[in-house]
């Protein structure tokens, strides 16, 4: 399948992809929505920025055309899982958008915000249900939605899902589906427990590949700009004056620098919204609402609630702080150059973060060039090494507290499995880089998703699971 109208999709969904400018299927797409469409079960392994949602929804819409029988109250007919509010919501924007001359009907459910309109929702049936699992299990309890007429289940970033701690919660949602169903799984790694998982409710799944998006590296322009923490503001304040910025996202390490950096923009007669973890869900779609429409230019965001923001047009990413996890850097920038536009990243280093510095570059597989001549990036040549200088003698102090970098871990990751379909792009991976790479991980889930209830092996004594724990107040 090289084209669209290749895939046997029906007409309105054709139409809709055209509007939206696709000329070509992806190749995640190319793969998946022939399996999808002959019903089979699916394990693949993409990542964010592959065009993986359309891969899925496409085929899903499609068989609504194909059988328009209403669904019965409190049911759906397809259920997508998402480990947070932020990719449930841009789930539920592609599929209306691809939906948009059929009209399905669709509801997103996670918690953080009033049930009541939840369940009024669901009470009527409905064709696409797209929810975080914690919120879906509140409603399964109470009888708000009855999984027993489900016979399509997508788990989409199901690695993070189960980072999250939410493997018994969705072994309980898969166990209340029909035994006839189509289950698709899909992942940016591929770790033992996905295996597991798959093994455990999958039937002779197909097997698709998809190599990491080249887009960091090859459209993204990227620099680092060396200076004490005490200059980052002024210099900020200089980027986002100077440079010719449409949207622009600035990225903090901590909740509370991301209000501390708005505000000073805000003072700076320079408008901008803050979204992170302790901001309502309504504020956090008021902003990106804002974001979207151009009434605000700039977004200051930390890294777990940039997560999922997928926003044509933001030309600049800011890293007002560096990321202490060098795959949320490759995260990070991926906000811009999308839609095949170009994009700019802009790294404010001070002495304490050279060596997250030092990490990202290792990923990547190349040095960022500097942007004020403190040494010749274009030679690739570190200044000589100083033993008396500031920055050597912060360099050899431990990191930052509370930020010590976590370890990528994570037994048996990616790699194409014996069998295993590998659409790959071309040149797609970047030197040096690991295969999880332009994938953020961990993090908390929302507020109130309660992973798990049955007692496992992994708990704290509150009964909640424990987790892998996110740097200090990083979130
Ligand atoms: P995803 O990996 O699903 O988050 O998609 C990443 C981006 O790719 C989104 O902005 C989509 O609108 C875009 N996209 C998806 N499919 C295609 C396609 N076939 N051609 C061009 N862009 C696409």
């Amino acid at each position: 399948m090289k084209k669209f109208d290749e895939a046997g999709l029906a007409e309105p969904i054709l139409r809709a992809v055209k509007e939206e400018g696709y000329e070509a299927p992806t190749p995640i797409q190319r793969e998946v929505i022939p399996h999808m469409k002959a019903g089979e079960d699916i394990l693949g392994i993409a990542q964010t920025g592959t065009g993986k949602t359309a891969a899925f929804v496409l085929p899903l819409l499609n068989r609504l055309t194909e059988d328009r029988k209403k669904p019965a109250p409190h049911t759906c007919r397809a259920l997508i899982l998402a480990p947070t509010r932020e990719l449930a919501s841009q789930i539920a924007d592609s599929v209306r958008t691809y939906g948009q001359f059929i009209g399905p009907s669709v509801a997103v459910i996670f918690g953080g915000v009033k049930p009541g309109p939840q369940l009024r929702a669901l009470s009527k049936g409905l064709d696409i249900v797209i929810a975080t699992p914690g919120r879906l299990e509140d409603h399964m309890s109470t009888g708000g939605i009855k999984l027993g007429a489900t016979t399509t289940i997508v788990l989409d970033e199901a690695d993070q899902m189960l980072d999250l701690g939410f493997a018994p919660a969705i072994r309980r949602i898969l166990g209340k589906l029909p035994k006839v169903r189509q289950t698709v799984l899909l992942s940016a790694t591929m770790p033992h427990q996905i295996r597991k998982l798959a093994k455990e409710f999958q039937n002779n799944p197909c097997e698709i590949s998809v190599a990491p998006v080249s887009r960091p590296i090859e459209k993204i322009e990227q620099s680092v700009r060396f200076l004490n923490s005490s200059s980052k503001r002024a210099a900020l304040q200089e980027i986002l004056s100077e440079k010719d910025i449409e949207r622009a996202i600035v990225f903090t390490r901590t909740k509370r620098g991301a209000d501390r950096v708005s505000g000073h923009l805000d003072k700076a007669g320079m408008s901008s919204a803050a979204i992170h973890g302790n901001k309502s869900q309504r504020q956090r779609e008021r902003s990106l609402d804002g974001f979207k429409s151009g009434s605000i230019k700039i977004l200051v965001a930390t890294d777990i609630a940039a997560r999922g923001i997928d926003i044509d047009g933001v030309s600049h990413v800011i890293n007002y702080e560096l990321p202490n996890v060098p795959e949320a850097y490759v995260h990070r920038i991926g906000r811009t150059a999308r839609a095949g536009k170009s994009g700019m990243a802009i790294s404010l280093c001070d002495a304490t973060e050279q060596p997250y510095l030092r990490d990202i570059e290792r990923l990547i597989g190349r040095k960022i060039l500097s942007d004020d001549g403190d040494w010749d990036g274009a030679s690739g040549e570190m200044p000589a090494f100083d033993p008396t200088s500031e920055q050597t003698q912060l360099k050899r102090r431990k990191r930052p507290q509370g930020n010590r970098r976590r370890s990528p871990g994570g037994a048996g990751r990616s790699g194409s499995a014996h069998g295993t379909k590998v659409a790959s792009e071309p040149s797609a991976r970047p030197a040096g880089a690991k295969p999880d790479a332009g994938r953020g991980r961990g993090g908390k889930p929302n507020a109130n998703d309660r992973p798990a209830r049955k007692s496992a092996p992994n708990r704290s004594q509150s009964g909640r699971p424990r987790r892998a724990k996110p740097a200090a107040a990083q979130r």
